[in-house]
């Protein structure tokens, strides 16, 4: 059951390639208590936080789907709907274990970039895992391994696609146990019968607003240009999600998040081959913060916490002697290519800022701290993100004024990017005013496992 939406004329070779794919867990908490319960499977079931009448299901099964029974439902109306039904105290440990569980077997086909949700899992794909044929291949792997490592009732759908934003919604097109691929050529036509409330980041209220603005129905809202789409939303997002639903990659592998609710914001980058050394790492890291600095404050955000991922490769045998010995916890991961790699990782805390300067000395003060032995000799992928986002419109005065020449520059730096192009402004020029000017924020460091979490 497989759905691929290419262009009418045929794919064109060159250009139809996928660049993630998206996996999105079907009624996820109800199908792990199917699987630890077998008397549960087909069987209409619910899971509760609490076991009231008063409370509301936090998932169900497909088989209550069926019903008419969804998340949000009440128990009280679930019970009228279907006497039978199963209901569960759900257990969060015991979903965010098997979340992990599931994570590893998604990693056992191809690593996993991106987790946004506890029942979501992001892959990039690379090189010659963007054709449609071996991209297709490797979704019906990650189905399999799930169910071979995992359990048999936890099913998935996948989207396929060249942007995050659009494998999202190509994750939500075919449910249960969908596969739907949007290539480019077919952009953005075969989404033009989708609903305004499909598009990730549009909820009740956004809905509301667009319609107030004449905007009802996909193709209305496929009709209008980036500056129309600006206008329309009131901020970068529009331009974000014009050229997301058209295919192209903005740079920032379309984050299915909207700024309002946005938790996190980062940037990674596949390094070339011949710039698979420290000193092209850390440029590259060094450009990966620029954009991450200036989008955090385009979209108006504090950010007190900064992670930096390093990905490794090594030789055979510095893969065969690593996997060797446990010390140090290291994993050691194949890559589809047969690349095989290690990894390392750092998460720096300070006070929230939101000018280039203070995060440059944060990922320094990360960069610093990161291993320089033989088997961290070879990085080939660097990812920055930045956390604990705050609006703008939530600090105070008193932050504001503080390190007051250091948001000027920035501002400044923004206005000659966004008008001259994103790479005009360059830090080279900023590195010896950092020199001169002292530490301003004390950050500690805490090591982060490798692979989990902030990526
Ligand atoms: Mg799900």
């Amino acid at each position: 059951m497989f759905g691929e939406y290419n262009s009418p004329m045929g794919a064109s070779a060159a250009t139809d390639l996928y660049g993630f794919l998206h996996v999105d867990l079907n009624s996820f908490f109800a199908s792990v208590e199917q699987q630890l319960h077998p008397e549960y499977r087909n069987k209409p079931t619910g899971v509760v936080p609490t076991i009231a009448d008063t409370t509301s299901l936090i998932a169900a099964s497909y088989e209550a789907k069926a019903l008419g029974i969804k998340t949000g439902t009440r128990v009280l109306d679930a019970r009228r709907i279907c006497p039978e039904i199963i209901l569960v105290h759900g257990n969060h440990a015991t979903y965010a274990e098997y979340s992990h569980r599931i994570a590893a077997a998604v990693e056992r086909v191809c690593p996993v970039a991106h987790t946004p949700s506890i029942d979501e899992m992001v892959c990039q794909l690379l090189g010659r895992e963007r054709g449609p044929a071996r991209a297709r291949q490797i979704a019906l792997e990650v189905k399999q391994a799930i169910r071979e490592d995992v359990g048999e009732t936890l099913r998935c759908s996948i989207g396929l696609a060249p942007n995050r934003y659009l494998a999202k919604i190509a994750s939500d097109m075919q449910k249960p146990d969908g596969l739907v691929g949007l290539l480019p050529g077919g952009l953005p036509g075969s989404i033009a019968h989708l609903e305004l409330r499909d598009l990730p980041g549009v909820g009740a209220r956004t809905e509301l607003r667009l319609n107030a603005k004449g905007i009802r129905t996909m193709p209305e809202l496929l009709a209008l240009d980036r500056n129309a789409m600006h206008r329309l939303f009131n901020s970068v997002w529009g331009d974000r999600v014009y050229h997301w639903l058209r295919g192209n990659d903005t740079g920032d592998d379309g984050a299915p998040i909207p700024s309002a609710v946005q938790k996190s914001l980062g940037h990674s980058h596949v390094l070339a081959p011949e710039h698979r050394t420290p000193e092209g790492a850390w440029a590259v890291a060094h450009k990966l913060l620029h954009k991450a600095a200036m989008r955090l404050r385009m979209e108006k955000f504090f950010s007190g916490s900064l992670a930096l991922t390093v990905k490794y490769a090594l030789s055979a045998s510095q893969a065969a002697n690593l996997a060797g010995s446990r010390l140090g916890g290291e994993r050691v991961k194949k890559h589809l290519s047969g690349l095989m790699e290690t990894g390392w990782g750092m998460e720096a805390r300070f006070r929230p800022c939101q000018d280039t300067l203070s995060l440059l000395e944060a990922l320094q003060g990360c960069w610093k701290q990161a291993p320089a032995d033989g088997k961290h000799a070879k990085p080939f992928f660097v990812g920055i993100t930045l956390r604990n986002l705050i609006p703008e419109s939530e600090m105070q005065g008193s932050l504001f004024a503080e390190p007051g020449n250091r948001r000027e520059l920035s501002a400044t730096m923004d206005k000659l990017n966004l008008k001259y192009g994103h790479t005009t402004l360059h830090f080279a020029g900023m590195l010896p005013a950092r020199d001169s000017a002292p530490t301003r924020i004390a950050f500690t460091q805490i090591p982060v496992q490798y692979g989990h979490e902030y990526m």
